[in-house]
């Protein structure tokens, strides 16, 4: 079995990410990370994010809230970040705590700034395979590593664990838009074993530990692992159980070092995307 690291396809998308920098001609992009609370998640992505925009020359500020912020002041907050000219991305972490209203955020973030796809417009973009909005940048990584791979997606049988509006929703969409034919899979499905099997192409996006073991990956299959778990032992692992797969699966993506790694890419890739077609206006 060949595992597809992340790092390749990440270091790829920086080259795409420096042509398109130097079209910009010296104006460096700005991200807005707006993280509320310290979650030890979100901080870990943050972590992430801001090394991944530094290796790629990109800036990056954090605006960060507590815990217990009211809606009313966040929103307040976050319409000032939103109308900032000197931003040109916003990554805001989610969930939100329970007292914010997420969706109305959602509605309030200029689609042109919202590099993680959460606004109803560019949601609205992904459904309807117009490419001129920005996807959830997991579900975008997982085609970025197929397509760096070569790995032909277009007539594949797909199988997805998972139906979240971050992952699985949006990478149907994707998928379908690159002519895959598409299953959907969640807690309710029958024959989760036969539904994974029967797939040419595997993506897990479950968020359960090592889930998925050889039993559920068909010979020669493409296995990308999107799962960001912590086992028993307090290891990171991902929702596939990769020492099983190794001899039926093709391909597999690790965890760490696959899809994750490519997610922060494509963030700074939508970051570079948003600042060039604010330049463009
Ligand atoms: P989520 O909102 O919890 O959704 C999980 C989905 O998986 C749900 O649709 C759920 O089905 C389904 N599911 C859970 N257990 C299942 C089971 N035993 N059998 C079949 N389906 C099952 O999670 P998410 O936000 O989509 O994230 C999924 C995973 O990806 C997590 O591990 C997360 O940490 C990771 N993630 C990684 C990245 C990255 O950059 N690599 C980014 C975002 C998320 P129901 O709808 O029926 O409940």
């Amino acid at each position: 079995m060949i595992t597809l690291k992340g790092a390749a396809v990440s270091a790829r998308i920086k080259e795409e990410v420096s042509e398109m920098l130097e079209k910009l001609g010296g104006a460096v992009p700005r991200l807005a990370i707006v993280r509320v609370g310290e979650k030890p998640d979100d901080i870990s992505y943050e972590k992430g994010a801001k090394k991944k925009m530094e290796s790629f020359g990109l800036a990056w500020e954090s605006y960060v809230f507590p815990e217990d912020i009211s809606h009313q002041d966040f929103r307040e907050e976050f319409i000032k970040i939103n109308a900032d000219p000197q931003i040109d991305g916003i990554l805001l972490l989610r969930p939100l705590p329970r007292q914010i209203d997420e969706k109305e955020i959602e509605r309030l973030i200029d689609p042109g700034k919202d590099l993680d796809g959460i606004s109803p417009e560019n949601i609205a973009k992904v459904f309807a395979g117009d490419s001129t909005g920005f996807a959830p940048c997991t579900a975008e990584a997982v085609i970025q590593v197929l397509k760096a791979n070569d790995i032909p997606i277009a007539g594949k049988r797909v199988t997805i664990v998972g139906r979240s509006m971050v992952v699985g929703k949006p990478l149907a969409m994707l998928f379908v838009k690159e002519n895959a034919t598409v299953t959907i899979c969640h807690t309710k499905t029958a024959d989760l074993e036969g539904a994974c099997r029967n797939a040419e192409i595997l993506a897990a996006a479950a968020g359960k530990a090592r889930m998925l073991d050889g039993r559920y990956v068909g010979q020669d299959a493409v296995v990308i692992d999107v799962g960001i778990n912590v086992d028993e032992n307090g290891k990171l692992c991902g929702d596939v159980d990769f020492d099983s797969i190794q001899e039926t699966a093709s391909m597999a993506t690790p965890v760490p070092g696959g899809v994750g790694a490519v997610t922060t890419a494509v963030l700074a890739l939508h970051l570079v995307q948003a600042a060039a077609r604010r330049a463009e206006k």
